[in-house]
Parts: C-alpha cells; sequence; structure tokens
C-alpha cells in the first residue's frame, strides 16, 4: 500500500481512499495507491512552507551533501529501484537497469555538483555604486510528473529544486508512484530535513489539481501531455506563477539518400521502439528520401523483428514490454486502426503478440508496428499516438522534407541522419523543435537546455536552465559610501 510522505512520514490520505495499482505486464492489481484530494495538498503544502524556512538558509555544500548521499542510496539500492520501475510501468528490467535508475542518478549527482560551482554577476561599474545579483530560492514547487520515466522525471525536477534551496511538493503520476515512495525511504536515510520532499499521490483532477492552484506555491513544473498542460496553464494564469511545461511530441526522423544505412536503420528502429515508443523523444514519423525508400523499408521492417522482441519484461532478453494501461492501448491500437482507413498500410505489428508467456496473458503488450502509404498531413501522422508505431513516408528534396518535419503542431525533438555536414547544419537550424539529433538519438548531457517548441512546450530545463528556473534572480545595487 502506497501512502503519502508528509513531513517525513509516510501517511493515509485523510479520506481514506486508495486506487488499485496494475501491473502492465499481467494487467492484474498488485497494490494499492493514496488517492489523495485537496487535504492532503493542504497538509504537504503546510509541511514544505515550514521546512521552507530553514531550508533555504542551508549552505549549498549541505545541500550537496545530502544529494550526494541520495544518489548513492539510489545507486546501492539499483536492482530494487529497476525492479519496481519494472513492475510498476511494464518497461523491460534492462531497460530500468541501464536507463531510468542511472539516469535519476546521474540527476542528483549533477545537481548536488552544480550548486557547488555557482557563479554570479559582480559589477563594479563607473556609476558610482557596485551591483551583483543574487539567486534565491522561490519557495515550495509543485512537482508533476508522467508514468513513462517515472523515476528519471521527477528526479530531474526534485534535484535542481532542492539544490537551489526550494522545498517541494510531488505528484508522480497515478500509474507509477512506487519508485517515488521508495525515493522517501532514502531521503530520510539521507538526512534530508523533514518537509522538504512531500509526496501526494492519486489522480491529477483530485490532487494534481489543487496543488498546482495553491497560491502558496509560486513555481509549477510539469511534464506530461499537451491537453492536460494546457489546463494547467489556464488555472494557473490568474497567480503569475513560475511555470515550466514538458509536454508532448510527434517527433521525426530525417533520412537522406547519403546517409550511413546501417547506422541509421539501427539507430531509427532504438528511437521508434525504446520502452515500446513511450518516450516523448521517441521518433513517430521517419522521412525517407526516395531514391532509397524502398531498400529503406525493408531493411527497417527486418531490423524491427529481428531485434525488438516483446515479451515479459522481468525477462533479461526482452526489448519491448507492455503498454501502461489498458486505456492507453485502446488508444494506441485504435491508431493502427485509424491509419488503415486513411490509406496505410501495416508492413510489420499492428495486433497483441500471440507468443507471450502465461503470466503475461493479460498484460497491455503490443507489436512494434510500422506503417507505409500515408500523407504527412493525415491525423496518424500529425497527432501524438505515444506507442510503439511508426509511420514511413518519402519525400524527394530537402525543402519538402523540411516542409513534413515542420508541419505538425508539435516541435519537441528531431533526429537528422546524412553524412553531409552542410546538409546537417542546414537541417538543424529549419527544424521547428527544441532538440536536433544528427546521427545519433537519445544521447544526452545534463548542461544542455532541455525543452520544446510550439505545443510541446514552455521553458527549459536541463543544466544552468534548470538552476535558473528553480530560482528567482535578484539584482543588488549599493552607492559606494564617499
Ligand atoms: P498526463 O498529462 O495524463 O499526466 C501527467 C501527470 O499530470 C500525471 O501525474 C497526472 O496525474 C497529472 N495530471 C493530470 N491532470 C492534471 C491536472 N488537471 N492538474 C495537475 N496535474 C494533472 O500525461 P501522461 O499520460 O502521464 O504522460 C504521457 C504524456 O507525457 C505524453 O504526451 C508525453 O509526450 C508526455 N511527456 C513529455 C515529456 C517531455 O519532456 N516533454 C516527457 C515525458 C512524457
Amino acid at each position: 500500500m502506497l501512502q503519502n510522505f508528509i513531513g517525513n512520514k509516510f501517511v493515509a490520505p485523510v479520506k481514506g481512499q486508495y486506487l488499485d495499482n496494475y501491473e502492465p505486464a499481467t494487467g492484474r492489481v498488485y497494490g494499492k495507491v493514496a488517492r489523495s484530494t485537496k487535504e492532503d495538498v493542504d497538509l504537504a503544502v503546510d509541511s514544505a512552507l515550514e521546512a521552507f524556512k530553514t531550508w533555504k538558509r542551508t549552505t549549498n555544500k549541505e545541500r550537496s551533501a545530502i544529494l550526494y548521499r541520495i544518489a548513492d542510496l539510489i545507486e546501492r539500492h539499483l536492482d530494487q529501484y529497476a525492479a519496481c520501475e519494472s513492475r510498476d510501468t511494464g518497461k523491460p528490467i534492462s531497460v530500468a537497469r541501464t536507463v531510468d535508475i542511472p539516469r535519476a542518478v546521474d540527476n542528483f549527482r549533477f545537481y548536488a555538483g552544480a550548486i557547488l560551482h555557482e557563479e554570479t554577476i559582480c559589477l563594479h561599474s563607473n556609476n558610482g555604486a557596485v551591483h551583483w545579483s543574487v539567486n534565491q530560492p522561490v519557495g515550495v514547487c509543485a512537482l508533476i510528473s508522467p508514468w513513462n520515466l517515472p523515476l528519471y522525471l521527477l528526479t530531474w525536477k526534485i534535484a535542481p529544486a532542492l539544490a537551489m534551496g526550494n522545498t517541494c511538493v510531488c505528484k508522480p503520476s497515478e500509474f507509477t508512484s512506487a519508485s517515488a515512495s521508495l525515493l522517501c525511504h532514502h531521503a530520510i536515510e539521507a538526512g534530508l530535513p523533514s518537509g522538504v520532499l512531500n509526496m501526494v499521490l492519486g489522480l491529477g483532477g483530485e490532487c494534481g489539481s489543487p496543488l498546482t492552484t495553491d497560491p502558496r506555491v509560486p513555481l509549477v513544473s510539469f511534464t506530461g501531455g499537451t491537453a492536460t498542460g494546457e489546463r494547467i496553464a489556464a488555472s494557473v494564469a490568474p497567480y503569475h506563477k513560475k511555470l515550466s511545461l514538458e509536454l508532448g511530441g510527434k517527433n521525426a526522423g530525417i533520412v537522406f539518400a547519403d546517409c550511413d544505412f546501417d547506422k541509421t536503420v539501427q539507430g531509427l528502429v532504438a528511437a521508434s521502439f525504446s520502452n515500446a515508443g513511450q518516450i516523448c523523444l521517441c521518433c513517430s514519423r521517419i522521412l525517407v528520401q526516395e531514391s532509397i525508400y524502398d531498400r529503406f523499408v525493408d531493411a527497417f521492417v527486418e531490423r524491427t523483428k529481428q531485434v525488438m522482441r516483446v515479451g515479459d519484461p522481468t525477462n533479461p532478453e526482452t526489448r519491448v514490454g507492455s503498454l501502461i494501461s489498458r486505456e492507453h492501448w485502446d488508444k494506441v491500437s485504435s491508431y493502427v486502426e485509424l491509419a488503415q482507413k486513411e490509406g496505410g498500410k501495416v508492413r510489420c505489428g499492428g495486433k497483441r503478440p500471440d507468443n507471450l508467456p502465461e503470466r503475461c496473458a493479460g498484460g497491455y503488450f503490443l507489436e512494434p508496428t510500422i506503417i507505409t502509404g500515408l500523407d504527412h498531413t493525415c491525423r496518424t501522422n500529425t497527432e501524438e499516438i505515444f506507442g510503439p508505431v511508426v509511420t514511413v513516408i518519402s519525400f524527394k528534396t530537402e525543402e519538402d522534407a523540411i516542409e513534413m518535419a515542420n508541419c505538425v503542431r508539435y516541435g519537441l525533438a528531431c533526429s537528422v541522419w546524412t553524412e553531409s555536414q552542410r546538409l546537417a547544419h542546414r537541417m538543424a537550424l529549419e527544424i521547428e523543435a527544441g532538440l536536433v539529433w544528427v546521427n545519433c538519438w537519445m544521447v544526452r548531457d545534463l548542461n544542455v537546455p532541455f525543452g520544446g517548441w510550439k505545443h510541446s512546450g514552455v521553458g527549459r530545463e536541463g543544466g544552468r536552465f534548470a538552476l535558473e528556473f528553480y530560482s528567482e534572480q535578484k539584482s543588488v545595487t549599493m552607492a559606494y559610501t564617499k
């Protein structure tokens, strides 16, 4: 039974209600999650406000030491975290072990180190004064995260927020609260003072919404769907809060005829089907120059069938696990149907695999699906699907590729595959997206700004951009005394 975490204690929700927690790979309920309401949010914000009075006065060195200890504890318990994340999400245990959990460790280490080397402006100007700037904590931060990379994305917010001296109330996804709960145990063990980190579990409408609109909470950081982001932006507008929105995407992979063919096929299979396509950065439209289109489709289908083994997430050989829920499976599958109505041809996948082990008979699995023959402006090619479904479209010229890549309302990420540096530079500048990868995918450095253009988000996190977001900048000007 997963409880709320308020004032360093695990507490039952005020109304005593719980949600069923499903294991997506089996479709069976394996636990309960607190179903919190505004009353629980109020208690958590009280606790965070009280803790802020002292936490904001701690030194960077003190906060850094605690964050390093949290990182060490997660690393020491990597297997436990990975098992918990894999069970909660249906993702392969190998992915949780090598991607999700190590990146959560990196988040804490990165910001623990960053605040030890912080520099601000100091100017001895000739206008009779000295000017300096200071970055001060904002207060209680509302941190709301989705289910696809649960611990990784939540700690991407917690680490910089706490590093800058804020306290926080987190609302993980109702589908995946287990690793967040485990983190709370280790926060206590690492010596994090009571009330600095609070966790309220439950549904977005019931506890996420009162959290974001609480007038005592001056900052909201949200990662999730574009429709939810729109609702949050509208509801917090009257409060003038600091707001960061990391939203959906419809990312293109652009393949030019001069690409390193094998490397490109390999890279795009991973980009399309990692985490069953449930990463906001996954590629969901592949645009291929017409002279190599047929060859690419054949090789892409072949490699997908060969390496993307769907199966029980607990099996270390599994490459593609289950989708997160029955509802999400229905939504993703409905796009496979829609694609066919729109004239598309399913080249592989499109259905539940028929060779799953008995344990997974009720799980939400879908085969990696490749669709061709669609126009780039149809619904399948412009709406976010967020599953193991990718389309392949042919283009003639560089201008066509740019037009097709940019024709959607999203602008999160894109990958460009070519051996021409000049072409890659031109494309990198023309693409309307926050992240452009050239001849690679998902290669990340925590120093670089992260965020989307257009309907994919507002603001940037990562590196110093997160440190700025989780602080208020103040300029002080002091006249020289005569
Ligand atoms: P979601 O928007 O349904 O939910 C995200 C979180 O918001 C959950 O914790 C949910 O409970 C909460 N929530 C829902 N309604 C709320 C409300 N009214 N007020 C406050 N909180 C509310 O998204 P999801 O289905 O969990 O995640 C999938 C989506 O997340 C996809 O669209 C994906 O592209 C996006 N995503 C974006 C990024 C990024 O960095 N841009 C990263 C991961 C996922």
